[in-house]
């Protein structure tokens, strides 16, 4: 079969789009550059990254004092750090440092960590340990830093006959996430990141997978799967024809008709917008949506947002804006941080901006127990009070957003209330999705405890000896040790 060509002189990205065809792998399925309808002005820009090794090169940091900058040193010789020009340049305002909502977002703080293994580090560096003495420390740091949080790597590992499935989980019925091995780096790295592990070099750490054939054959041989997402990292750092090789056959192949949903997550529309709107193969990407809109798919970008500044810039907006002309919905979520966002008022005028840029306001998570948590976390008694707070004052086009809401071992536990019952004060508990898909919606309640943090630091309330679904859940977690042994 020929190649196919285009002409780019349509009015909708999906005119341009081929019917399948033999086309070379290095090649994008779609042809063309930046001469659709979708044609904007904005120049091009190169992408500029920082690492660790090069915090010195970021001039903004000499309003820093010495002793700040060393603080980035130690903290980023664990933590992953990588942040690009675009963010640096736009995003941060630096007469505000360090306590800029942005800054706190990207650049490493002192107190994400404890005081004992900051010191550790901190002696290491200065007293000139080579480099192997450094990593050794930091991957000790690291171990006790719950690198798997809610069991991700031993827990939702799917199977294929008797082949685990690598870089893939199957944690709810309905969904199958997958890590794409050429989506594990993200454009910059939030300072929180619930991922960090899978950046830090370390391959025990990691969970992704290179095959394509491999998602493919798991989704049709699973016809109860109908939602697929794509996860990261990052999966828009990898170029349009790679993304290709995952979702394209969804488009058109029959065997993976029942996969109605394909959500991307991604903060790529806050750290580099540039995707969508300025980078040589941004209109194949927004083709790509939009092809498989057209073949019938609810197509979600799961965006990543912290802060209603990270939506302020003209790219920022026009990425949003070429997203939606595909057909594609952008959903927004994110968790509530101290240093970033713990306030209602931040809350309430990131999902107003959203709702005037077509965004679905979507999940406020609670922080997870990973990581730098202890420098982030809020009490799930003020995460409630900030979503509340906040949903009060937006208008009820706002009030899609669910929350706060953690993503624990069990399931999806949301904080419905604080509430009064039998003289007992208690948290309203439901799950939003469990691994039971039975535990869904129903209520469950927990004693109040003002300073717990997370699921597993709440008790039943009214004298209970264990939460509903903990003997069901006990049970499955020896079920699925067993299959993988
Ligand atoms: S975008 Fe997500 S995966 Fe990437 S650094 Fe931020 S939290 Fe981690």
């Amino acid at each position: 079969m020929s190649r196919p060509s285009f002409t780019n002189d349509n009015a909708s990205y999906a005119n341009l789009i081929p019917i399948p065809g033999m086309i070379p792998r290095q090649s994008s399925r779609f042809r063309g550059g930046g001469d659709s309808a979708f044609r904007t002005n904005f120049p091009a820009n190169p992408f500029r990254v920082f690492t660790a090794r090069q915090l010195d090169k970021i001039p903004q940091l000499e309003l820093l004092s010495r002793d700040q900058r060393f603080s980035m040193k130690v903290v980023s010789s664990v933590l992953p750090f990588r942040m690009n020009q675009y963010v640096i340049d736009n995003l941060i305002d630096w007469g505000n440092i360090p306590e800029d909502p942005i800054f706190q977002l990207t650049f490493p703080q002192p107190g994400m960590l404890s005081p004992e293994n900051f010191g550790r580090m901190a002696d290491l560096i200065r007293g000139g340990a080579s480099k192997t003495e450094i990593d050794a420390a930091a991957t000790r740091i690291r171990a006790q830093l719950n690198p798997h949080p809610a069991g991700q790597q031993e827990l939702n590992v799917p199977m294929l006959g008797d082949e685990a499935m690598e870089g893939m989980q199957h944690k709810y019925r309905e969904t199958v996430l997958f890590f794409p091995s050429r989506g594990q780096t993200c454009h910059s790295y939030c300072t929180f990141c619930f991922r960090w592990a899978q950046f830090v070099g370390d391959k025990g750490l990691r969970f992704a997978s290179h095959e394509a054939e491999s998602l493919h054959a798991y989704l049709a041989a699973h016809p109860d799967v109908t939602d697929l997402l794509l996860t990261g990292g990052d999966p828009m750092v990898m170029k349009t024809r790679n993304l290709e090789d995952y979702l394209y056959s969804l488009a058109n192949n029959p065997s993976l008709e029942h996969i109605q949903t394909v959500r991307i997550g991604t903060k790529s529309m806050t750290f580099w917008p540039h995707r969508f709107v300025t980078d040589d193969d941004a209109d194949n990407m927004l083709r790509l949506l939009e092809r498989l809109v057209k073949a019938g798919k609810h197509v979600a970008l799961m965006a990543h947002y912290n802060h209603w500044r990270e939506m302020e810039t003209d790219i920022a907006r026009e990425a949003i804006r070429r997203v939606r002309g595909t057909g594609a919905i952008i959903r927004s979520q994110g968790p509530a941080l101290a240093h970033i966002n713990d306030s209602a008022d931040t809350w309430a005028r990131t999902w107003r901006t959203q709702v005037k840029l077509g965004i679905v306001p979507y999940y406020m998570f609670v922080g997870r127990d990973t990581g730098a948590r202890r420098y982030f976390e809020i009490p799930l008694v003020e995460a409630f009070e900030i979503y509340s707070g906040a949903l009060k004052a937006v208008s009820g086009l706002g009030r899609t957003v669910r929350g706060p809401s953690m993503s624990a071992e069990p399931g999806k536990v949301e904080i419905q209330g604080v509430s009064e019952i039998r003289g007992e004060k208690v948290f309203v508990l439901r799950f939003i999705q469990g691994r039971n898909p039975d535990w869904a919606q129903r209520p469950f309640f927990a004693k109040f405890d003002e300073k717990a943090i997370w699921l597993d630091q709440l008790v039943p309330a009214f004298g209970e000896k264990e939460f509903f679904y903990e003997a069901e859940f006990r049970a499955m977690k020896e079920n699925m040790a067993e299959a993988l042994t």
